[in-house]
């Protein structure tokens, strides 16, 4: 049973889809004008997350993910690189599907394109204008907030008298709450800008229309769950509410979760800020992309992720020794006896499925692999798991990891990461780089590898 933080209660609540055994969810997706950096990627893997428990729990789930695909940004982007807005947003849209494959990220269920939702939207639009909460201005369509009593039940903004009829002052999707305003739907396009024609003249889609329009379309008037990290809580989210409720007159969605942002040096990880890093980037410097996903899953969704590289470095050494682990968990021979592990398995299980039911505490679930990984250890070095042991902990960690997705690997992998660092200590040495040697040597420790040095050259053991 899944109890959930819901934004727009401002507690944790127990779980019920509107449908039995199903479950709607709709997730902001990216803009694509550029690569994800990580911030954005710890988000999506936030719904990864959530929609892996939600089918561990047995219930069938449709997600959604919209691509944004035309907005100002990549309008501009485009208009740069001297190309058409569907070469340039294809080019990003590849690189943020690549970035999902890499972390494990499973494919939602629907990825639909804002362009290619245009004539919905424009329906909506109409309708909005048709029952009086919406108004046409230059060839633009704002939405009226003054004609929606609940404007600001999500985010706490309370609009006030003046905020009616403010569009002039700023065109821009994005803005702070001290600019509570009415919102564009529908935006006249400039000559040189891709257009569409709409009853109001050439123009685009407002980015907040885009959101309510897909949702409806694929998931009904009422979906159960909504994700997007908490900078879209005002305007975006408070803004989906509002058109969408106005238009269907029924609750738009039950359950608003939103994820606390991907942090550096206290500052909100971001390309405005220039303090981003790219999956690509990481890559380049040799992190195993699932010790970025391991990184990105260690805190709490609703605490901000301070990310650094050290982190990152952790992430690396727990996951060499819980893969390292599992591959000797593997190698128990099928007739080996040893001692009854139920026990041990089992409190992991309970503690796992505690964990991830209260507001899918991920780094909790994470602790009860880690420390079943930690009970069986000794055992295993000194030969005390058995067939039927091993069976059980295997059993376990195929089960927790059709959640988490980080215990997965590749056979040998680690043995060849062991193998380069030791040769890359003898090269530090005949370059009398002592320091670096010794870092390699304590890192190798830390994993619970002990390199001695033999008359035949540097050998290798597990510490026991
Ligand atoms: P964008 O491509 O900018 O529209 O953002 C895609 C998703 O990433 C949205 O859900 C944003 O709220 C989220 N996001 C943006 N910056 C961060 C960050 N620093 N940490 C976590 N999520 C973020
Ligand atoms: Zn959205």
């Amino acid at each position: 049973m899944l109890t959930i933080f819901n934004t727009m209660t401002r507690h944790k609540e127990q779980f019920e889809p509107l449908q039995q055994g199903l479950v709607t969810l709709y997730a902001c997706g990216p803009t694509v004008y550029d690569v994800p950096h990580i911030g954005n990627l710890r988000t999506f893997l936030f719904s990864d997350l959530l929609v892996r428990y939600l089918e561990r729990a047995g219930y069938e789930v449709r997600n959604v993910m919209n691509i944004t695909d035309v907005d100002d940004k990549t309008i501009r982007g485009a208009q740069n690189d001297g190309v058409t807005l569907g070469e340039y947003t294809q080019r990003y849209t590849r690189y943020f599907f690549e970035d999902l494959e890499t972390l494990r990220i499973r494919p939602a269920w629907k990825y639909p394109r804002a362009t290619e939702h245009i004539d919905q939207m424009l329906d909506l639009v109409q309708t909005l204008v048709e029952k009086g909460h919406a108004y046409e201005h230059e060839g633009s369509v704002y939405f009226d907030i003054s004609s929606y009593p609940g404007y600001g039940k999500l985010s706490g903004v309370v609009p006030d008298e003046q905020a009616s009829r403010q569009f002039g002052r700023l065109e821009n999707d994005e803005y702070e709450r001290e600019d509570v305003r009415d919102f564009a739907l529908w935006k006249a396009s400039a000559p040189d800008e891709p257009s569409w024609d709409s009853p109001w003249g050439p123009g685009r889609p407002g980015w907040h229309i885009e959101c309510s329009t897909m949702a409806i379309e694929y998931l009904g008037e009422t979906i159960d769950m909504h994700v997007g990290a908490v900078d879209l809580i005002f305007p975006h989210h408070e803004n989906e509410i509002a058109q969408s409720e106005a238009a269907t007159g029924r609750e738009f969605v039950r359950y608003w979760i939103h994820p606390e942002h991907l942090i550096v040096e206290g500052e909100k990880m971001s390309k405005s800020k220039g303090n981003f890093f790219t999956l690509r980037d990481l890559l380049g410097q040799d992190y195993d992309p699932i010790a970025i996903r391991h990184q990105l899953m260690t805190a709490h969704y609703r605490r901000q992720l301070n990310f650094t590289v050290e982190g990152l470095a952790q992430s690396q050494q727990a996951l060499t020794r819980l893969w390292d682990f599992a591959d000797r968990v593997d190698e128990v021979p099928d007739d080996a006896a040893g001692e009854d592990l139920s026990g041990q398995v089992e409190a992991a299980r309970e503690r796992f499925d505690a964990e991830l039911d209260d507001d899918l505490n991920v780094p909790g679930a994470m602790a009860a692999v880690f420390g079943l990984m930690r009970q069986v250890n000794p055992l295993l070095a000194a030969g005390r798991v058995g067939a039927e042991g091993a069976r059980q902990v295997r059993d376990f960690f195929e089960d927790a990891d059709t959640v988490l997705g980080i215990i997965e690997h590749e056979k040998g992998s680690i043995d060849e990461e062991i193998d380069a660092l030791i040769a890359e200590r003898e090269q530090a040495r005949e370059a009398g780089d002592y320091d670096r040697a010794d870092e390699i040597r304590d890192e190798l420790l830390a994993q619970g590898i002990i390199i001695e040095d033999t008359a035949q050259g540097p050998r290798w053991r597990r510490a026991e």
